[in-house]
């Protein structure tokens, strides 16, 4: 698996840096670049060409050429209208390399969670501790058939992707990939729905995602026309919308309005409404009593990644702690570890062999004053080096989330009269 032309891929600058770009073996901006679509950043500057075929993973070193200076000469000399062919050519694009800031990037293929972390904002999103929780208690798995609004930014309609396919583009190449699942997403806003479009093309995710452009309260969730439509046939439901209620009663076996259902008639149906007030969620609960949905419950994630660890001040060795205050140098510390290192297994030996003349610090009780006796002599029941040191625990501050209240309910599968006909056939015993 490599990188591929006008496929997305992903620049790792670091853990909380990432650029999302769609590799360009053509200089689309038209800027003037010789080594086709180049993407600056605060690491330096990739030219595509340096990105492309490479395998995932790579690590790649930014380009000595100033492309991006050069880029903008360029730009500003076909604003001045000057004939490129003319002899100022040189003059105003120097042929020598200019030294640009030097880095390196990671070349990751995408995935939901990278596109998340560096999608243009347009809404406030769904993060990925959400949407891995959303998504596993809505059942959604390959061949599940996904309704959702509104699209927003489109960071859960990514991940639900993924959910109801085998695998994301970059992981799966599309004839490997089993197409059974549906996302059938709704959003009001035009200029969302234009840009999401947009990016489902650019992401290879054509045909996998059914955006429609729709106020969902006034005219529910038939994909096409509002009436005549075709049902998505919906097993799950996601609901970010400021007035989930509004939209319940369009997700009904049999909407009042004569419109077809759209839910799956043959299986029962998980939703969930994410809503960042409790008297949303009430509502909303009151809604959905009424309606018939069941086993409603509500929810916070609150993830926080706890860092915990063991701060020493100095150096330890068998539980004998060899100083104090931290060494000066390197040297120092590993002259310091090993007369502690040394002194303890001599200690050893002379306390199976019955000799207490011998100290935990070497026979001098008044040796190195680095040493803290008091430590050492607490006995023998020392603490293990893992288990030494002061505990320190502190909880990563840049984990981005937005926490709302996600509601949780089922509508059980539709149960006529035939329906349970069949099933007196099935199990004769129950007539
Ligand atoms: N879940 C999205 C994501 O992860 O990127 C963010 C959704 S954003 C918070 C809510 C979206 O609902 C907005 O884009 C808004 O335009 C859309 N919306 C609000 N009312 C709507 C309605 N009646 N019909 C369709 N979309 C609606």
């Amino acid at each position: 698996r490599s990188s591929q032309p006008d496929t997305l891929a992903v620049l790792h600058l670091r853990r909380d840096q990432l650029v999302t770009t769609v590799l360009k073996t053509y200089d689309d901006e038209n800027l003037g670049y010789d080594e086709g679509k180049v993407t600056n950043t605060r690491f330096g500057s990739y030219p595509h060409s340096t990105l492309l075929d490479q395998p995932w993973g790579s690590q790649i070193v930014a380009s000595k050429v100033d492309t991006g200076s050069r880029g903008r000469r360029q730009q500003k000399r076909k604003a001045d209208d000057i004939d490129s062919s003319g002899a100022t050519e040189g003059a105003r694009t120097p042929k020598t390399p200019v030294a640009a800031a030097s880095g390196f990037i990671h070349l990751l293929p995408p995935t939901p969670e990278s596109w998340t972390a560096s999608l243009p904002h347009r809404t406030q999103v769904v993060y990925t501790p959400d949407y891995s929780y959303v998504l596993h208690r809505l059942r959604a798995r390959p061949g599940s058939r996904i309704i959702e609004a509104g699209a927003g930014s489109g960071s859960f309609t990514h991940a639900s992707v993924r959910a109801v396919f085998n695998g994301y583009p970059a992981e799966a190449p599309p004839t490997k990939r089993r197409r059974l699942g549906k996302v059938c997403s709704f959003e009001f806003h035009a200029q969302r729905v234009g840009r999401i479009q947009e990016e489902i093309k650019e992401h290879g995710l054509e045909g996998l995602v059914e955006v429609t452009h729709r106020d969902v309260y006034k005219d529910g969730f038939l994909v096409g026309d509002p009436k005549e439509g075709t049902s998505p046939k919906a097993n799950a439901i996601f609901l970010d919308l400021p007035a989930p209620w509004l939209a319940l009663p369009h997700l009904v076996r049999e909407p009042s309005n004569g419109t077809e259902s759209p839910l799956d008639p043959s299986s029962a149906v998980h939703i969930c409404t994410f809503s960042p007030c409790l008297e949303q969620v009430q509502r909303t609960i009151t809604t959905m009593r009424q309606l018939g949905w069941l086993n409603i419950s509500m929810v916070e994630v609150q993830q926080r990644r706890i860092e915990v660890h063991r701060e020493h001040i100095g150096l330890e060795y068998e539980g004998v702690r060899a100083a104090t205050v931290f060494p000066k140098s390197v040297e120092e510390s590993i002259a310091k570890l090993r007369t502690v290192e040394e002194n303890a297994k001599r200690y050893r030996v002379a306390t199976e062999q019955g000799d207490s003349t011998e100290t935990p610090h070497g026979q001098t009780t008044t040796g190195d004053d680095d040493t803290d006796k008091g430590v050492a002599d607490q006995g023998k029941q020392r603490p293990a080096p893992y288990n030494s040191g002061r505990l320190i625990h502190r909880t990563e501050p840049e984990i981005k989330t937005h926490t709302s209240y996600l509601l949780f309910a089922i509508l059980p599968r539709a149960w006529s009269e035939e329906d349970e006909e069949k099933c007196r056939q099935t199990w004769p015993s129950r007539k």
